[in-house]
């Protein structure tokens, strides 16, 4: 049985040369890079062009790259050290984000007392802006948290955009861009952002190792206390070979980018070119024109059919995510397609389907035919 993986948002496979870099710097490159002698400076400088290479692909400064586990610890670490120590009184941000930056406000909200506002999200998973500018215009020190691409529905917010409203109203702007970073071009220079965090495992790269952009002079404090590492901003003794694999992963989603996207963005063209062929009732769920990576469709399914939709799927060798409630496996309705769908469609199946550049047209010829067959 093929086996198709449509489940890139969740996380990807690692690339070949990703894989080799990896254990060359483990059989390698093994020094501690705290050590002086030859093994720790060997180390340490795998260690430094890493960051600098990761640095030039978003045209920023090397030492605004801080090296984490993962996305979830860099939005931890930005948001609660802003509150902390920024004097940050209130945070902006949406239903709709991940529940790394939900979830972790939430726990702000009740530790220090920090105001939370939700800025409005449209029916079509859209920030509405305008809201945003009216909340801006109260006066208190504030930092707005919003994601680029929504890992659900593939909504994308303009950063530009709402990085100069954000300066205008001198609002500090974080922006979790997990699903973004490696799949379209960020230029750190013109960019008008405080904050950005990614994570490896979403762009080819192992899992476990991921990074914050924090801008010069922000002012932002460790949450963890130990030794000198990331200039004592994250200590504890760094990942060489994740950090080198996550920096190769990177240079070749970077260099392949015009060629992947092309070949994914004709995959979504074509997927969606099938359903309305073969599912003519299905809908799009956020955006026609959302991210290229990613397409979350409500089906037209019965109930019966809507318990067993992902273990049959499974069953077939296909792998995508739930959108929505009442799916085998699932025990919650989607937090984001709660703010845009009515409680009619909420209790249809959704799906997330979501690309790489690993993806075929057979790919989706199979997970059409498996979801015409259910
Ligand atoms: N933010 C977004 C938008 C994501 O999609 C994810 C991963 O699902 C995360 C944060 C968390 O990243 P990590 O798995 O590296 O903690």
């Amino acid at each position: 049985m093929k086996k198709v993986y449509l489940d890139n948002a969740s996380t990807t496979q690692l690339r070949t040369e990703v894989i080799q870099e990896i254990t060359k710097i483990l059989s390698e490159d093994y020094g501690n890079p705290s050590s002086t002698h030859g093994f720790g400076r060997n180390a340490k400088s795998v260690l430094e062009l890493s960051r600098k290479t990761i640095a030039k692909h978003l045209n920023c400064a090397s030492q605004e790259i801080i090296f984490t586990s993962c996305g979830t610890e860099a939005n931890n670490w930005i948001l609660r050290s802003a509150v902390r120590d920024l004097n940050i009184q209130r945070i902006i941000l949406s239903k709709i984000e991940h529940h790394a930056v939900l979830h972790t406000v939430e726990v702000l909200e009740k530790e220090f007392n920090v105001q939370v506002d939700y800025v409005e999200v449209k029916s079509n998973g859209a920030i509405d802006i305008s809201h945003l500018v009216e909340l801006l215009s109260h006066e208190k020190k504030t930092l707005v948290s919003l994601m680029h691409v929504n890992n659900e529905i593939g909504t994308v917010l303009d950063l530009d955009k709402v990085g100069r409203i954000c300066k205008q109203h001198n609002a500090l702007f974080h922006s979790d861009t997990v699903q973004s970073i490696g799949k379209t071009e960020i230029d750190l220079t013109n960019l008008p952002v405080n904050f950005l965090v990614a994570s490896a495992h979403k762009f080819h790269g192992p899992k476990g190792i991921g990074f914050a952009f924090v801008r010069k002079n922000s002012g932002l404090q460790p949450l963890l206390y130990g030794g000198e590492q990331e200039k004592g901003l994250r200590p504890g003794t760094e990942a060489v070979h994740q950090i080198a694999g996550m920096a190769k992963a990177l240079s070749l989603s970077y260099s392949n980018l015009e060629k992947d996207r092309l070949h994914i963005s004709e995959l979504k063209k074509y997927l969606i070119s099938q359903l309305e062929l073969e599912i003519p009732e299905f809908s799009i769920n956020g955006s026609q024109d959302g991210f290229y990576t990613i397409l979350n469709v409500l089906l037209p399914f019965s109930e019966e059919k809507t318990a067993m939709l992902l273990f049959n799927l499974d069953m077939k060798g296909i792998a995508v995510s739930r959108g929505s409630a009442c799916q085998s496996g699932s025990i919650s309705v989607s937090h984001v397609l709660k703010e845009m769908l009515s409680t009619e469609d909420l209790n249809k199946p959704s799906l997330r389907i979501s690309f790489s550049h690993f993806n075929t047209h057979q790919d989706i010829d199979l997970l059409v035919e498996a979801l015409k067959s259910i």
